[in-house]
């Protein structure tokens, strides 16, 4: 498959500067040497994603390169820097004197034959190419900046830190022992612990004996914004030898991430998912906190893969024990403890001694009908506001949808004004008058006036963030009411001085979506109320439930995190709905086995392993043809089980059709075949239809 795209951008080759003597010099050397073959071409993973892989030539003078030597070359005019993968004496079908050389040598380490045998694993696995895992091991600003310059840095402070490791509960004492038995029978562990357990500790326990050993220890978390609270904790700890890396570093902070890294020594990193691809010469331990969080996973673009499951297979290339933990492990964890693959090490209490928050649901519907709501609000749910915040205690409001409503509706004449680039109604703001849509982007300024009818009725439906800061402001005129969500924290600074302004007291009732879910520590937040739950129930997705339990178990331990025990009020339509069984510990203890047994009945993961294809497309008639060809290559794959061609939810985003293909293969049985020859006939299927956007995602979150 090489020699196609070698062949596609050869031909486009200019000028050759430099080449070796092809032909009957190199048979003369192998004949004189006839070990090591003579490095007369180069093949070279480049950055890009078809044809991520050209042959140049090696000119004199460039011997020294080995397999992982960056080099710097021309590929259709641009200036790229590639990483050697291979040699060759020969380039069959390729005009020899075509064959451009390597310009140059950068600077930069060599990646390791571990390293790349690890890029090339997850290219198959995630069906992408591996100069996509290239780009994403090294985006653009470390390939041009991470040169490590001559290491005078080497042996600096030799200061280590404290290893002040704190002391373990009973409870965590005797979790820790039995997952380091698991690990030594070379088990994955699964910790399942509460939130507030001390799975931290456990970690931070388990982590230090394999450093002390020499050995690097990876620990992983979903985002960013929980790092920074748990890199001081870590930082205490581990000293210098902490090293926190995440995509937002600057390209210096990166560099000096990867100089430490460099020297080899032992060091623990904390990191977001992309630190999967820092050169850890001395992997001894991958922990994975948060394991179940869709966060890990990574959409867009190539290589589209899933953080957890690409450590879990880092640390089985290089023999490296995992740990996983979660307060609410995903599916697939369970599925792998009831396999017997993992060990699960449960964590039930916490560790400040207060029980978990008490949850209280509330019926919005018995609500209405005995006019117990105002606004957004039950009277109930103001009640237990205002006796939080008369206690000198934080509240938090949560709700899953930005803007100030998520729709708007003409009185007159019911119209919904939607986006004319996608099929979605467009969400009201009210800071800056707009109709805005969340899919693209588009945005117009909102005037009151039906464009359907005339009428000046339009109307506001349903209540996001901005409009329950707006009621809050309003029933409680003495509190600081702030919201925090995507266009509040736009900017970082924003979004600091929001999160350190509740910590530190000077907010009393937060707003937020989502993002404020992870990983705060907020010690006199009392009360966390959700209203409207039921959009978290009724997306139409496999994993909805299993996500709502998640968000909801994950909100509930924000609440009370110390001393006093916490509160948590759900307002919603569906009080019986079996998540919120679950989280009340209401439901039948069988419920978990129940989810997957539904899974399992429906063909879902974990019981299968599905791969989903995506075409964005202008042209109807284009996708028509699309969507046929991709039913033939499918055929031709012997890929059997396949939903598809279906319009998911929402249908054009953009101006573009989206049409899905779900395929949904065995477990248990190797995929890689399939994979590679689909791969093959997808890119081929690309190229035949020009610029056409078809992507690959294996494992969809
Ligand atoms: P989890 O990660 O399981 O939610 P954490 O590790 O964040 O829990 O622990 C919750 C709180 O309890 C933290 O404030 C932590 O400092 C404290 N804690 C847990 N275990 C210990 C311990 N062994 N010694 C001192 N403090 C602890
Ligand atoms: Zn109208
Ligand atoms: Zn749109």
């Amino acid at each position: 498959m090489t020699g196609t795209n070698n062949k596609v951008y050869a031909a486009k080759s200019i000028v050759v500067k430099s080449r070796p003597k092809p032909g009957s010099g190199a048979k003369a050397e192998q004949r004189a040497v006839p070990r090591p073959a003579a490095k007369l071409y180069a093949d070279v993973i480049l950055p890009l994603k078809l044809g991520g892989r050209m042959t140049y030539a090696v000119p004199e003078g460039m011997e020294c390169i080995t397999r992982g030597t960056w080099v710097e070359v021309n590929l259709a005019g641009r200036i790229y820097y590639g990483v050697v993968d291979a040699f060759k004496e020969q380039a069959p079908g390729l005009d020899p004197l075509k064959i451009r050389p390597l310009i140059s040598l950068p600077p930069l380490p060599a990646v390791s034959e571990k390293d790349l045998h690890f890029w090339r694993t997850l290219a198959d696995y995630y069906m992408c190419s591996e100069g996509e895992v290239l780009k994403a091991a090294y985006p653009q600003n470390v390939r041009k900046q991470a040169e490590v310059k001559s290491r005078k840095t080497a042996g600096k402070k030799g200061a280590e830190a404290a290893s002040s490791l704190p002391q373990l509960s009973a409870a965590q004492a005797k979790a820790l022992a039995v997952a380091e038995e698991a690990l030594s029978a070379k088990k994955t562990v699964l910790v399942n612990g509460v939130t507030g357990s001390g799975k931290t500790e456990i970690y931070m326990h388990l982590a230090m004996p394999r450093i002390e050993a020499g050995g690097q220890v990876l620990y992983l978390v979903p985002e960013i914004a929980m790092s920074r609270q748990l890199q001081e904790r870590l930082e205490s700890v581990f000293g210098d030898r902490l090293l926190a890396f995440h995509s937002k570093l600057t390209a210096p902070q990166k560099k000096k991430v990867l100089e430490r890294l460099a020297e080899g020594g032992p060091c623990i990193v904390l990191g977001t998912r992309s630190a999967i691809f820092l050169p850890l010469s001395n992997l001894r331990m991958v922990i994975v906190d948060e394991e179940h969080d869709s966060s890990y996973k990574q959409d867009d673009p190539a290589p589209r893969y899933n953080g957890r499951d690409a450590a879990l297979l880092l640390a089985s290339q290089r023999g490296a024990s995992v740990v996983l933990g979660s307060a609410t492990p995903s599916y697939e964890a369970l599925y792998n403890v009831a396999a017997g693959k993992y060990v699960q090490v449960d964590l039930l209490q916490r560790y400040h001694r207060s029980p978990e928050a008490k949850v209280k649901i509330i019926d919005t519907r018995k609500a209405m009908r005995l006019k117990d709501m105002k606004g957004s609000f039950s009277r109930e749910l103001l009640a237990d506001i205002r006796k939080t915040l008369e206690k000198g205690e934080q509240v938090l409001v949560f709700r899953s949808r930005r803007a100030y409503s998520p729709v708007v509706q003409c009185l007159q004449c019911g119209d919904i004004p939607k986006c004319p680039k996608c099929n979605v109604p467009l969400s009201y703001h009210k800071y800056n008058n707009t109709l805005e849509c969340h899919y693209c982007g588009w945005h117009t300024p909102f005037d009151g006036t039906c464009k359907a009818c005339g009428s000046a009725e339009m109307a506001p439906r349903g209540a996001g963030t901005e409009k329950l800061e707006e009621e809050l402001r309003e029933y409680f005129p003495e509190a600081r009411v702030e919201r925090f969500d995507a266009q509040t924290t736009e900017s970082k600074t924003a979004e600091r001085e929001m999160l350190t302004d509740f910590a530190e007291g000077r907010i009393n009732i937060l707003v937020g979506t989502q993002m404020i879910t992870k990983g705060f520590d907020f010690a006199n937040l009392a009360l966390v109320a959700v209203v409207q739950a039921d959009s978290l129930f009724s997306l139409q997705d496999f994993r909805a439930d299993e996500r709502a339990l998640q968000l909801l178990v994950q909100l509930r331990g924000r609440a009370g995190r110390r001393e006093a025990s916490g509160r948590m009020v759900i307002q919603t339509c569906q009080p019986d709905h079996p998540v919120l069984k679950r989280l009340t510990g209401k439901a039948d203890p069988e419920q978990g086995v129940i989810a997957l047994a539904e899974r399992r009945m429906f063909s879902y993961p974990p019981f299968v392993r599905l791969i989903v294809i995506t075409v964005k497309e202008r042209s109807e008639g284009r996708l028509w043809h699309i969507e046929r060809d991709i039913r033939a290559i499918l055929k031709e794959c012997s890929v059997n089980s396949v939903l598809g061609p279906v319009r998911p939810p929402v249908e054009k985003v953009d101006n573009r059709l989206i049409s899905q293909f779900w395929l949904k293969l065995p477990r248990n049985r190797s995929l890689a075949l399939t994979k590679n020859i689909l791969k093959v006939k997808l890119d081929a299927l690309r190229l035949r239809y020009g610029a056409v956007d078809i992507t690959v995602d294996v494992d969809p979150q």
